[in-house]
């Protein structure tokens, strides 16, 4: 039997408004922010005027806490598409317990609008390390609430937290309580989670950087990447920089999968860089392209299309990237 969502516990469900036709798109949406409703996911949430920043904070129990300027809800605009700002700001919120500043339209501070799609099955494998996490102890029921967690396995609303939750009960992983309320992780369940956890990307402090290794950018890598980095948290891994035995496209893979941010710098055109890329948005992971001023034009036509961090020194890229690091997948 699926799992039933419904119930007092699905009462987010009944705040969702549906998803937009085209959930990659990009372009501002209009909407309103009513008190005590999320602009974002719509639920109930707190809602508090800060008068002398001339900012509301919104408080919600799906997609965390966040800030967003007067003038942004006279205006009515609220960036797409929702459900990935919402993955965004929850899983950020859960990993600093920080509110989210969204700056005026115009301002020097970026929206995310470069967020990515996870694929289905990374998705079911969020929802499933969601529930072993608010599993208190082998055979003990998790906590989970879909109603609120949904944005935590990338998922557009609670009725499809629901329906990643019943795959897990059918495929095993997952058992109902037989005594109460609830579910909870079996053996077989706990082995996969094991397994899952040290390629969770939302627990690693790994940046994958892909670039050219050419000896021209050693000291870009060093000055920018990993100066641009310090201080956030984050800790760089580039293929030539470790020794290994393995195959090499065998360990990259490995390492993108552990890492919980990809930095990709364009500069040189490296065909390994575009296939690093595509490896890191399939699992959805947060990607910063960069790309010299001059390269812009010889950037992939795929690619170009994503916001770039453009730089005409080193210094600007250090500290461009590091700015970008920090107002959006802060690790401190
Ligand atoms: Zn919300």
């Amino acid at each position: 039997m699926p799992y039933d969502p419904g119930g007092s516990a699905g009462r987010g469900s009944m705040l969702m408004t549906p998803p937009t036709p085209d959930g990659r798109e990009t372009a501002l949406r209009q909407m309103t922010l009513p008190q005590s409703v999320c602009a974002l996911c719509r639920t109930n949430a707190t809602v508090v005027d800060i008068p002398e920043r001339i900012m509301k904070l919104c408080k919600c129990p799906c997609c965390g806490h966040y800030e967003v300027s007067d003038q942004d809800v006279k205006l009515g605009w609220i960036p797409e598409p929702r459900h990935l700002l919402s993955a965004f700001l929850r899983e950020r919120f859960e990993r600093t317990k920080l509110p989210y500043t969204f700056a005026d339209r115009g301002a020097s501070k970026r929206f995310p609008t470069d967020l990515l799609e996870a694929a289905v099955s990374e998705k079911l494998n969020r929802a499933l390390l969601r529930v072993a996490d608010l599993s208190p102890a082998f055979g003990s029921p998790s906590t989970v609430d879909h109603a609120t967690d949904w944005p935590l396995a990338q998922a557009r609303n609670p009725a499809e937290f629901g329906r990643m939750i019943g795959h897990w009960l059918e495929a095993g992983a997952l058992q109902r309580n037989s005594s109460g309320p609830g579910f909870m992780v079996t053996g077989p369940g706990w082995k996969l989670v094991e397994e899952l956890r040290p390629m969770s990307a939302s627990r690693s402090s790994q940046a994958f950087v892909a670039m050219s290794f050419a000896t021209e950018f050693d000291s870009l890598y060093e000055a920018s990447i990993r100066g641009g980095l310090a201080g956030t948290g984050w800790s760089p891994w580039r293929a030539d920089r470790e020794q290994y035995a393995e195959k090499i496209c065998d360990r990259i893979v490995l390492e993108i999968r552990r890492s919980g941010l990809m930095i990709v710098e364009c500069t040189g055109h490296r065909t390994n860089v575009y296939f690093e890329a595509g490896l890191g948005m399939g699992l959805g992971m947060p990607i910063i392209w960069c790309a010299r001023e001059d390269a812009m034009p010889g950037v992939a036509f795929d690619v170009r299309q994503y916001p770039h961090i453009v730089w005409k020194e080193p210094d600007e890229l250090k500290s461009k990237l590091h700015h970008r690091v920090q107002a959006l997948y802060p690790r401190t």
